[in-house]
């Protein structure tokens, strides 16, 4: 921890820090500079406690951690080689990972959906998605049912690809992982219910089921998102893919604020997979495909589409925001072009 000064602490002020740092086993380093003197603290400077008080102090502006708040999560952890899995492929390697489906799944007419997961195996996706039970603004909209965690299962089953579902309590889960679904999806609703998130974590420890939390609408820094992730990985679960799909306030014209610009910093502090949701960020179907492309450019290792044979007629978000199969069959092309030429750091 440091605490960087522009001027030095009086006798009084540093004899303060002093006391606090020692009553939690720590030291303090004066490091004085040409023109600026820093204090360092020595000793086990994840105190949270310790940290608060001395930043409260009224004369301290600023204090700096050195060791990462997210311990598990961050690039240099002892996690940094592992490499999540969904199903066989790895995703992020060699090309971008694709998860696309409809936003919902219809009971009453579960060939909608059926239908769109063939078109989409064709397609050429990793993945596909499904809303089985839907995290509903308004409480009077479809909910979701039951019966969808069937169908969904009998699309994995007709065309041989992994699926993703989201989850927005316990019961929901344990239907979920009895199922053996491959991803479960923590939606923006939800990626700050750290119970949620823990208990994800626990019961998926050390299984191969992924978790693809989104980021919450309201969620200021990327650390924040990324210390949700830290939730499930401290539990025992590392595959995790981090997926931003827009905050708010939104831009107007748009769903919401579009963030897959924030993929290259993701990247940079941790070492998990971005998957980036540009059906939820812009929010219409006309700007998806550019969206998409633009989270590929930025460094993105894949995409959450949502897409249906015929978005019209399909309920929750479909009608709005999905594409086409068709269109999903040719972005698979172009992302992959991007991905070969773009820039990372
Ligand atoms: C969804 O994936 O359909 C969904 C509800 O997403 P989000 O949680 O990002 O709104
Ligand atoms: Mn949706």
């Amino acid at each position: 921890m440091i605490i960087p000064k522009t001027s030095k602490l009086n006798e009084k002020q540093l004899q303060e820090v002093e006391a606090i740092a020692s009553d939690f086993e720590c030291s303090i380093l004066e490091i004085q500079g040409r023109n600026r003197c820093v204090y360092a603290i020595l000793g086990d400077e994840g105190r949270e406690v310790m940290f608060k008080r001395i930043a409260g102090l009224p004369f301290i502006a600023k204090v700096d951690m050195i060791e990462s708040p997210y311990k598990l999560m961050d690039r240099r952890s002892g996690l940094s080689d592992h490499r999540v899995r969904v199903g066989k492929p790895e995703v992020g390697k060699d090309k971008p990972f694709i998860i696309a489906g409809p936003c919902t799944i219809d009971p009453a007419n579960p060939n909608f959906y059926l239908e769109s997961a063939h078109a989409l195996k064709e397609a050429g996706v990793d993945a596909l998605r499904g809303g089985v039970w839907k995290p509903r603004t308004n409480p009077y909209s479809f909910q979701g049912d039951n019966h969808s965690l069937s169908i969904i299962l009998q699309a994995r089953e007709e065309t041989g690809l992994p699926i993703d579902i989201e989850v927005m309590d316990s019961e929901q889960l344990k239907l979920a992982l009895e199922a053996k679904v491959d991803v479960v999806q923590v939606g923006t609703r939800n990626a700050q219910n750290y119970r949620l998130l823990k208990e994800i974590g626990q019961l998926t420890a050390g299984s191969n089921t992924a978790v693809l939390l989104k980021r919450g609408r309201h969620m200021a820094s990327p650390n924040e998102f990324i210390a949700s992730a830290e939730y499930i990985v401290a539990e025992g679960n590392p595959n995790v893919m981090l997926c931003p799909r827009g905050t708010t306030p939104p831009l107007e014209g748009y769903r919401n604020h579009p963030d897959e610009s924030i993929t290259p910093l993701l990247k940079n502090r941790t070492w998990a997979p971005v998957v980036v949701d540009p059906s939820h960020s812009v929010g219409h179907a006309d700007f998806v495909p550019a969206c998409s492309l633009a989270a590929i450019a930025y460094g993105a290792d894949g995409l959450c589409i949502e897409s249906h044979i015929q978005p019209a007629k399909g309920i929750g978000d479909d009608p709005k925001q999905a594409i086409l199969p068709q269109k999903v069959k040719e972005l698979v092309g172009s992302c992959t072009e991007v991905w070969k030429n773009r820039y990372l750091p």
